[in-house]
């Protein structure tokens, strides 16, 4: 479960006695890698006697689990690790000493140069080297400051414990499973192939394994995740290389399992079968997250992303017209250098010729080491201008979006209790938050919800039944619903 604290995300399982435990703190910045990453921490380190706390105050080990995509994210590590000291001093006036680490993509970008600027660092650990933190942290507090960011010929996966099953029931009934890391398409402004590596791709028999357990649990929801995570092709259990769209079919053969989702996907790895599942597999939902970066060729060609806007408007076609239901979301990047006004509106175009559900947009963030770095750079003003004006598009058509969910009935896989008695939410096929009035037993249910209101930033609807059975007047009605929607939900 993610909870925010005075210092960021964290990850919290409520697990186990405490008594003789040693407490770690995880926080974690950026993707959703990183937060099944600090999951796989946890449970490594839940192996070894360690219980999660929701303070680093009163944590013996403290990890920050960094992101290295855009800019000044080293820096924003420094200057968490200059708070961070003062607990660590804190604590050894008290008598306790506290091990201080850095994993995720920045330990990997800087390696020592982190314990060299912040001596308090007692262990900086890359993303391959996950496994290995129980032996990295013995070393650390028996000889010193330990740096281990290698490509170790062994594969992490098959070393990182599986959680126990309470401590999976604790996450909630949605999951993340890592299916695929690294990326060979080196974009020439991002940082993932130099600090993921290349492209790797977990056997498909171990995959499955994982979803089993994770539905033996009450998972009902599985995102398949990996920088680049339609590039899947993983050994199957028969020998053959299995395709992402061949692996979400298996998958959807898993008793329990209700829905799967993957990302993030390059548009250049959308095959023939990944399409057709779309139209085919009712489990796979309906909306993908589809990066295109930029709607100007002349950037396309400039970040090497080896499509162009045309190529990327066709699959569009083609993805619709498998699976009519489907809505997009996207990446975009402004002020990628050289891009020039025309070269903007090529993007705002692109934009309202889609008419994307929603779509996250960047200010183009030069990272050392990356081609792009390297070329004439926008000034600061026009890329802050193009972000506003951009966003202000995307904002438009995903309201839209919303709107026209008013009066539809989705299914929603209800998560967790909503703000007021009484409230569950859940998510739709689009991953809005959607509000309803239902008991608390029916969290990790699908249900028909109809749409009746539109609140800032979530839906609220009216339950109308699950598959097999519909719900009672006193299980939810129209009426409570208003009134918890009037009360101001
Ligand atoms: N693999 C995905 C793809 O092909 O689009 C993207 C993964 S990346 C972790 C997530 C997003 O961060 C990218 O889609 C891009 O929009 C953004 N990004 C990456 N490098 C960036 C940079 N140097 N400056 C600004 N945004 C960046
Ligand atoms: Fe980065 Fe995605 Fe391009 Fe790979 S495909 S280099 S992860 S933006």
């Amino acid at each position: 479960m993610l909870k925010d604290t005075p210092l960021g995300k964290h990850t919290q399982i409520d697990a186990g006695p405490e008594s003789s435990s040693r407490r770690v703190f995880i926080k974690s910045y950026g993707c959703q890698m990183n937060v099944y990453d600090a999951q796989r921490m946890a449970d490594t380190l839940a192996a070894e006697g360690f219980t999660e706390t929701p303070t680093p105050e009163d944590a013996d080990l403290i990890i920050l689990n960094t992101c290295h995509i855009r800019e000044k994210a080293a820096e924003k590590v420094y200057s968490e690790l200059g708070r961070i000291r003062q607990i660590k001093a804190r604590a050894k006036r008290d008598g306790r000493h506290v091990t201080v680490g850095v994993a995720g993509c920045v330990a990997q970008a800087e390696g020592a140069e982190i314990i060299r600027r912040a001596p308090l660092v007692d262990l900086v650990v890359g993303p391959q080297s996950y496994h290995r933190l129980p032996d990295l942290i013995a070393r650390a507090e028996k000889h010193g400051a330990v740096v281990d960011t290698e490509f170790p010929v062994e594969d992490k996966f098959d070393f990182l414990p599986a959680p126990a099953p309470e401590r999976t029931r604790a996450r909630g009934v949605t999951a993340f499973v890592t299916v695929q890391e690294g990326c060979d398409k080196f974009c020439t402004f991002c940082v993932v192939p130099y600090t993921r590596g290349a492209e790797v791709s977990r056997p498909a028999a171990r995959i499955v394994a994982e979803v089993e357990r994770l539905a033996a649990a009450s998972v009902r929801e599985v995102t398949l995740i990996g920088q680049n995570v339609n590039a899947y092709h993983g050994v199957g259990p028969d020998g053959a290389s299995w395709s992402l769209a061949r692996l979400l079919y298996r998958l959807a053969d898993v008793p329990g399992i209700a829905r799967l989702r993957y990302t993030t996907s390059h548009p250049r790895d959308m095959a023939d079968d990944l399409i057709a599942a779309h139209g085919e597999l009712p489990t796979l939902m309906p909306f993908l997250h589809l990066p295109v970066q930029s709607g100007s060729d002349r950037v396309l060609a400039a970040m090497n992303r080896r499509h162009t806007r045309d190529d990327y408007l066709r699959l569009v076609e083609r993805l619709k017209r498998a699976q009519p239901a489907l809505a997009l979301s996207s990446d975009f990047i402004v002020g990628f250098p050289a891009e020039t006004e025309e070269d903007f509106r090529g993007t705002v175009s692109l934009v309202e010729q889609v008419g994307y559900a929603g779509a996250f947009s960047f200010k183009y963030s030069p990272r050392p080491g990356t081609p792009a770095a390297a070329i004439d750079q926008v000034p600061e003003n026009v890329k802050v201008e193009r972000l506003a004006a951009l966003q202000s598009v995307i904002d438009k058509h995903q309201a839209a979006f919303n709107r026209s969910c008013l009066g539809r009935t989705l299914d929603v896989l209800l998560e967790k209790p909503g703000r007021h008695p009484g409230q569950l939410t859940g998510r739709s096929p689009y991953l809005q938050p959607v509000n309803v009035t239902a008991p608390s037993e029916r969290i990790g249910e699908v249900l028909s919800v109809q749409i009746a209101d539109l609140g800032a930033n979530s839906l609220f609807g009216v339950a109308l039944g699950t598959k097999d059975r519909h719900f009672s007047a006193e299980d939810c009605s129209l009426r409570e619903h208003l009134d918890i929607a009037a009360a101001g939900a």
